[in-house]
This record gives structure tokens, sequence and C-alpha cells, in this order.
């Protein structure tokens, strides 16, 4: 799939407010400066069309754009921020759990996790949040550019064990990099054949 057109539509703090539920919905969520900004507009062609801001928990909404007159691509506000005070945290994540859970036409979520890094416990737990609520969702690994093929190989096993921990078997996954568009096709690829099932 090409993306010809993608327009921002509104951005929201709550489910209840987000565009009609009538086009397939992917989100995009994972914590700050992971590269979801740079991953977006990657997959979109655009350079600015989730702004990348280096400034943690400036994206504190839930960003809809609408992609080629067919689908919704929303830009997630990211978790884990350790500067932000808890009850503003709390009250964030209650926001998303809310969104992620009744939002009828989420198709997949994609959690982004930043390939270079050990397992993190916030990540983990969301996920594991996730597949108790039966929530369908895909790992995006980014910035793969920054290591080497050995590295991501080690870094990429080191995860599955430790999915395996919680899980029987690894979630889908995809190896991205904004930097040499790696990931696009793979990632646009698996949107198109959901939106076509
Ligand atoms: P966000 O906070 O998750 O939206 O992250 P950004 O997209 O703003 O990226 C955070 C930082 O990582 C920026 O300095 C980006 O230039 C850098 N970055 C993001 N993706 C990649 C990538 O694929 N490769 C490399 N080398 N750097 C990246």
């Amino acid at each position: 799939m090409e993306i010809k057109e993608a327009q921002f539509v509104m951005s929201n703090t709550a489910v209840d407010k987000c565009p009609a539920p009538d086009r397939p919905e992917y989100a995009f969520i994972g914590r700050s400066n992971v590269g979801k900004s740079s991953l977006i507009n990657m997959l979109t062609n655009k350079r600015s069309l989730a702004k990348i801001s280096g400034k943690p928990g400036k994206t504190r909404l839930i960003n809809h754009f609408l992609i080629n007159k067919e689908w919704y691509l929303v830009d997630l506000p990211g978790y884990g921020y350790a500067q932000v005070p808890k009850a503003e945290r709390l009250k964030w994540e209650k926001m998303l759990k809310n969104y992620i859970l009744k939002r009828e036409n989420l198709y997949c979520l994609f959690v982004l996790i930043d390939s270079r890094h050990e397992a993190q416990k916030v990540d983990i737990e969301f996920m594991e949040w996730l597949g108790i609520s039966e929530i369908p969702f895909n790992i995006i690994f980014t910035k793969t550019d920054k290591l080497k093929p050995q590295e991501l190989e080690n870094n990429l096993k080191a995860y599955e064990e430790k999915m395996f921990e919680i899980w029987e078997t690894m979630p889908g996954y995809f190896i991205s990099s904004a930097e040499k568009g790696l990931g696009k096709d793979e990632i646009l690829g698996l949107i198109d054949e959901v939106n076509k099932a």
C-alpha cells in the first residue's frame, strides 16, 4: 500500500470525542523518545505529520489522521514519563486504557520498542495488560539502524526470552528504522491485509 494522502483530523482527550468509528483504525504507542513520530512520518511520507518533539511529554493527546480516506492512523500519547507527576500520569493512563478498551474500530495496536534497550518493565506490563484485555497488537522494534546486525539479533533473542516468561508465543513483530525506511512495506502490508480481510 502506498500512502497517497494523510490528513490530520483531530486531537482529543477522550474516546467518546474521537471521530465516528466508521473506518478501520490502527494506533501507535510507546515510551517517550522511542521514535514514534519519526516512524509515523516515515510511514506516511510526511516530514512532520507527527511532530518530532525533543520534549518528552509534549504529545498528550489522541491524534487522528485519515489515510487515503480509508483508515485512521492514531498517534497515542507515550507512556512511562518519569518527569510527569503521578496524578497526571494516572489520569493519562486511564484515558489511554479507556480508548484502547472502548474503541470498537481499533483493529490493531502497534507497540513501539527501542531495539537498543533491554526489555523495560513498563512495556512488558503494558503488553501483558493488552494480552489479558484481548487487544490485538504487534511490536515494532525501532531505530535498528543504530545496531550492528549481530547486536540486533542478540537483542531480539533476549526480548523474545523475556516475552516467553509471560507468553507462549512471541507476539508478531516488525523491525524498523525511520532513518532507513526499514519496515515500512511490512507494516503497511499488514494494515492492508487486515483492511481487506
Ligand atoms: P517520539 O518521542 O517517540 O515521537 O520519538 P521521535 O520520533 O521524536 O524520536 C526521538 C529521537 O530518536 C529523535 O532524535 C529522532 O531523530 C531519533 N530517531 C527516531 N527514529 C530513529 C531511527 O529509526 N533511527 C535513528 N538513528 N534515530 C531515530
